[in-house]
């Protein structure tokens, strides 16, 4: 069948959103209705329920010890440590229960949920480190998310076997880097942005772009004072460098009819952001690996068919699953699985199959009831619907909404969004951030019995600004000997203020129709520079031409 482009308004923002003809015939392909949110909303309404590093002490409520989850102490639903939840002592099976025609899917699925342990964080096979989420095989890591294999990680997100490095966002391969995005194969690098492959492409020892021998890099790189007000210029000349020199209108490489930011090797893949190996998907989000016929999906690894799904490793012919592992295949509404396949609207099951509600059938019942309980959906319209943000266990504040699409706590009430107060923290500040040490060198060992003050509650416009900030910070040893590796200050923010910093100097994951900016060139493209943004754009080929 012909399918025509059409324009509707948006039932959470009320902006108008386009519906692709291709995006139609994926919809009856998977046998759903049209999205009555648009895009951004919809990758709003995944990112609610991830909460990757707000951490909280509390108890597990199966052992009674106290652990760090990323569950808040006050959450309705009971939270079990890992090696517990994982064990044959839990089992999801015993809360299932009949499904209800006279009441909507939600409700019911509601009910179930706040009743299943959930699991409290994310991080098997890692040694001493406590405090990774979404992670695994890590080792001495601190404060690290949606990272594996690496040792001696701080303060990271998308860090993949790396050493020694500290608030990194995506390092791949990298060894004692700091405050660096986008970086693989680098060693000792710091506020790096983009560096992929630098060894590779000879590009080594370079000085704001001057080529130097190794030599002459070491001495530089020595003599350089380290110190707050260099920093600052350093920051400012990089920027006036950036500005210079013409960008490609995407981060990325080898696409083909494809559109987005940090893309790689995709075909016919649509508004992808960081998405690598995607094959006619679109609306997708940290997708990687062998993901084809997919749409609106949302930190995947390997997805066939499946649409509006979060958090998910190899999701097939599924949809509205958030937070599932080792595989999900034929399921729709199920969340915090383990290898689960023809199960509907299930919680914390591990190897289900022909389950609904949590509640165990044969092959030919389980399918009877779930066309039933489709029908009923269509009816009570929420069949092809998300679950809503008022059924995410995060305020918009935990959630990685906040990380991709930041509001004030006016802002996100105004919207309609839960909101978390943290309690007041009141500490006792030992360091005032106008006392900190300039340089390196003028650290002193007893740094990490400070209480340091974070520098962005100097003011009210920074703190509104800064709604993560934990107030105060502590420098752990491990991060100090990098500090002192890599010769460099003590930060003047707290962790969560330097990761905000961190994820606006990333382009937002929004996209924009513009003309290539070489005089005398057509092109036109989506990219996610702003039209108002200081940067020259090219199209690929005026990029090649004039970079390489
Ligand atoms: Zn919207
Ligand atoms: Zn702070
Ligand atoms: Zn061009």
């Amino acid at each position: 069948m012909e399918y025509k482009t059409e324009n509707k308004k948006c039932q959470n923002c009320k902006k108008t959103f386009t519906i692709e003809p291709d995006d139609f015939g994926f919809y009856e392909k998977i046998k759903v209705p049209p999205p009555t949110f648009c895009p951004d909303c919809r990758y709003i309404r995944r990112l609610l329920d991830r909460n990757e590093y707000n951490f909280y002490k509390r108890k597990c409520d199966a052992t009674e010890k106290s652990i760090i989850s990323i569950y808040r102490p006050d959450v309705l639903f009971p939270v079990y440590k890992q090696e517990y939840w994982k064990s044959d002592a839990f089992d999801a099976k015993k809360y299932g229960r009949d499904f209800d025609f006279t009441r909507p899917f939600f409700e019911q699925y509601e009910e179930l949920r706040n009743v299943v342990p959930h699991l409290a964080m994310v991080n098997s096979n890692s040694v001493n480190s406590e405090y990774t989420n979404q992670s695994q095989n890590n080792k001495e890591c601190y404060m690290l998310v949606t990272s594996g294999s690496n040792e001696k990680c701080i303060y990271g997100s998308w860090c993949q076997n790396s050493h020694f490095c500290g608030d990194c966002y995506m390092a791949f391969k990298s060894e004692f880097c700091y405050e660096c995005i986008n970086i693989a194969r680098c060693s000792k690098c710091v506020w790096c942005q983009d560096c992929s492959d630098s060894v590779l492409r000879e590009k080594q020892y370079y000085w704001f772009n001057e080529s130097l021998t190794k030599k002459q890099y070491e001495k530089k790189l020595k003599d350089f004072s380290f110190n707050k007000i260099s920093i600052k210029k350093s920051m400012e000349k990089m920027m006036e460098l950036r500005v210079k020199i013409p960008v490609k209108y995407y981060h990325g490489s080898q696409i083909q009819n494809s559109s987005g930011d940090y893309i790689e090797n995709c075909q016919r893949a649509r508004y992808t952001f960081n998405c690598k190996e995607n094959k006619d998907t679109a609306y997708m989000q940290d997708a990687w690996l062998q993901t084809e016929d997919c749409l609106d999906c949302t930190e995947i690894i390997i997805g066939q068919l499946s649409y509006e799904v979060q958090g998910i490793d190899t999701p097939h012919r599924s949809m509205f699953i958030r937070s599932c592992f080792n595989s999900i295949t034929d399921s729709c509404y199920c969340d915090m699985c383990f290898g689960t396949n023809n199960c509907f609207g299930c919680f914390g099951l591990k190897k289900g199959q022909y389950c609904i509600l949590n509640k165990q059938y044969e092959k030919t019942e389980y399918l009877e009831l779930k066309k039933k309980i489709i029908e009923h959906m269509r009816k009570t319209k929420e069949w092809g619907e998300y679950f809503s943000a008022k059924f995410s266990p995060f305020a918009y504040n935990e959630s990685m909404a906040q990380d991709y699409f930041p509001l004030t706590k006016t802002e996100a009430l105004k919207t309609g969004y839960a909101w978390y107060d943290h309690p007041s923290r009141n500490y006792p500040i030992t360091l005032f951030t106008k006392n900190l040490p300039e340089t390196s060198a003028e650290i002193q060992e007893n740094i990490v019995e400070e209480t340091i003050q974070c520098s962005t509650q100097n003011s009210s416009d920074q703190k509104e600004k800064y709604p993560l900030c934990t107030t105060a910070f502590k420098i752990t040893p491990l991060e100090l000997s990098l500090y002192k590796i890599l010769n460099l200050p003590i930060p003047k923010k707290c962790f969560p203020c330097r990761r905000q910093d961190r994820f606006t100097l990333r382009n937002p994951r929004r996209l924009w129709h513009r003309k290539c900016m070489k005089e005398g060139c057509n092109n036109e493209f989506e990219t996610s520079y702003a039209p108002d943004r200081p940067e020259i754009v090219y199209c690929e080929k005026c990029y090649q031409a004039e970079v390489y």
